[in-house]
């Protein structure tokens, strides 16, 4: 039994590895739902459809939604969303900096919330997409630079006596990446050119870019037993995995299945694409028109749905476990944590949690609970913002793991195959 875990945590952070950026977690999406027959449809075409198939509809190539139609007359919808930003450092314009006419650096910008420290001393690369001029308009390539391309050094502690004493770091001045030497005799590639290398296009050819850094480990088991696995961007690529490889091996009977990937939720998510955009409003009205559904019935399916928001979830620290609530204590290989919040930052409530608890049950998937502690603010999430636009029944929910934002973050080895069995019996209605 205990493979199928293992090889579901693989398969995971083969996803992870694949996916440095937004941008490649939704081709790479995009990728597997083709091959199962999903059809692409796009926001600037009419659509059509029909009962028994599926689809799917990007936004910004950075946001994927994507639906199956049951083959009778849907009775609702029932919803995924998660999201496949991560906290990283985006590169800015015009990115070098010559230092003492010997090295060269690159000038980044902090997105989203990262724990700064741990981006120092290890290998990074850039990887994103650039846009460039197609025979039909403005087109983007994706760009994924594989090499251990850069490094934050650290300063040694003989030059900084309170590194250990929570030193402050500037993002403008101590984590810019080191990028090579430019002394006569090294080879001078500047980053546009290694970024059209990889986008197999002319460096003149690119308009604009959307550049990020990414650590170069490979997700990878740890423990006594391989309890643990030890991955970049499991928040919340984790969930997206687990929802979307659930999603893909379902078959809906009464409900029009959905499974929603956002991005931009690690800033605040208020773009276009993001959670509080109108794109999931936006594909339900637009599905509804595709059947040809009066818009009475369009809400009366609303009001029979169902939307489950799967961002990962804090687990009891080994180190800190006073950080934890003193009876919501999730831990890593429990299963799936539901989250609460009494001033509803998490959209779960009690017929929301029962109706959690009961697939998990149906699933035979283990859950725990979740709340901040009481003076301690925690996060936010996905939940509340897209019910916002779709206000459904919803639930808040994560898969358990420690060092959220982290370059490199801790999970346990059974979690992923729990919310893959709790989605395949969300799916299966
Ligand atoms: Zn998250």
């Amino acid at each position: 039994m205990l493979k199928e875990f293992h090889d579901c945590a693989q398969e995971m952070m083969d996803f992870i590895e694949k996916s440095p950026t937004c941008f490649h977690a939704t081709a790479n999406l995009k990728e597997m739902l083709d091959k199962e027959g999903f059809l692409e449809l796009r926001e600037a075409q009419e659509w059509s459809m029909e009962g028994g198939k599926g689809y799917y509809v990007t936004r910004n190539d950075s946001s994927l939604i994507a639906f199956r139609i049951p083959v009778l007359a849907p009775a609702g919808f029932h919803i995924a969303a998660s999201h496949c930003d991560s906290p990283s450092f985006k590169v800015k314009e015009s990115p070098e900096m010559v230092v003492e006419n010997i090295y060269l650096k690159l000038n980044t910008e902090k997105y989203g919330g990262m724990i700064l420290p741990t981006w120092f001393d290890r290998a990074l690369s850039v990887a994103g997409r650039v846009a460039v001029q197609g025979a039909e308009g403005i087109e983007t390539r994706l760009v994924n630079i594989d090499q251990d391309l850069l490094v934050i050094p650290s300063v040694a502690i003989h030059l900084n006596r309170d590194a250990n004493k929570g030193t402050e770091l500037n993002p403008q001045i101590d984590l810019l990446p080191l990028y090579g030497d430019c002394r006569e005799g090294y080879k001078k590639d500047n980053l546009k050119n290694r970024v059209a290398k990889a986008a197999g296009v002319e460096p003149e050819e690119i308009l604009g870019q959307d550049l990020f850094l990414y650590t170069r480990e490979k997700g990878r088991f740890v423990g006594e037993n391989e309890e643990f696995i030890l991955s970049p961007r499991l928040d919340d690529l984790q969930c997206v995995y687990a929802s979307a490889r659930a999603f893909i091996d379902s078959e809906p009977k009464k409900y029009i299945n959905v499974c929603a990937v956002f991005d931009n939720e690690e800033v605040g998510s208020g773009t276009k694409q993001g959670a509080d955009s109108t794109f999931l409003e936006d594909t339900i009205w637009r599905i509804g028109e595709a059947l040809h559904l009066s818009r009475s019935t369009v809400l009366r399916m609303v009001a029979e749905s169902f939307l489950i928001s799967a961002d990962n979830a804090h687990g009891v620290h080994p180190n800190h476990p006073e950080k934890s609530d003193p009876t919501n204590r999730p831990y890593l290989n429990g299963g799936i944590v539901i989250k609460f919040h009494g001033s509803q930052s998490y959209a779960t409530d009690a017929l929301s949690a029962a109706r959690m608890r009961s697939i998990c049950q149906e699933a035979g998937v283990p859950c725990q609970t979740y709340a901040n502690r009481s003076d301690i603010r925690g996060g936010s999430t996905l939940g509340n913002i897209s019910t916002s636009h779709v206000s459904v029944a919803s639930v808040d929910i994560g898969l358990p793991q420690l060092a959220m934002h982290s370059a490199v973050e801790t999970a346990g080895i059974m979690d992923t195959k729990y919310g893959v069995d709790a989605f395949k019996v969300f799916f299966k209605a």
